[in-house]
């Protein structure tokens, strides 16, 4: 997806700050941060939403969380919230699926 900005991100035409990269998974910092610690999760595959996944994206999409634990560990996070947003109306902005994780400060629920 040559217009997409995290496949552009991903293939390295953006700039990102890396956090996490594996054969199908990257982490990076996000722009915008909404927390102390705001950190997006990114298949490599180009997914547009939760939506548009397949019931073969089952296995990336588990990983997609597993990295999610992967990251809190490294960084010793007490608590975390992993956030999709799936849709327009949900606050989806980048049609290219990923989670948000989010910690350093208490969060609220429920979310806004
Ligand atoms: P969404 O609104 O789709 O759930 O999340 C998209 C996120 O991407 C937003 O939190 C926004 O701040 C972040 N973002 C937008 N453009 C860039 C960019 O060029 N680089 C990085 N690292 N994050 C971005
Ligand atoms: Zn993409």
């Amino acid at each position: 997806m040559s217009g997409c900005l995290f496949c552009r991100i991903i293939n390295g035409e953006i700039a990102s700050r890396s956090v996490f990269s594996d054969d199908n998974i990257v982490a990076f910092k996000d722009l915008n941060p909404q927390a102390p610690t705001h950190i997006l999760i990114v298949p490599r595959k180009h997914i547009s939403s939760l939506s548009e996944a397949g019931d073969g994206d089952a296995q990336v999409l588990g990983e997609l969380q597993l990295a999610g634990r992967t990251i809190a560990a490294d960084l010793k996070l007490e608590g975390f919230r992993l956030v999709l947003n799936n849709g327009k109306i949900a606050g989806q902005t980048v049609d290219h699926i990923h989670y948000h994780l989010l910690a350093g400060r208490r969060l609220m629920w429920p979310p806004g």
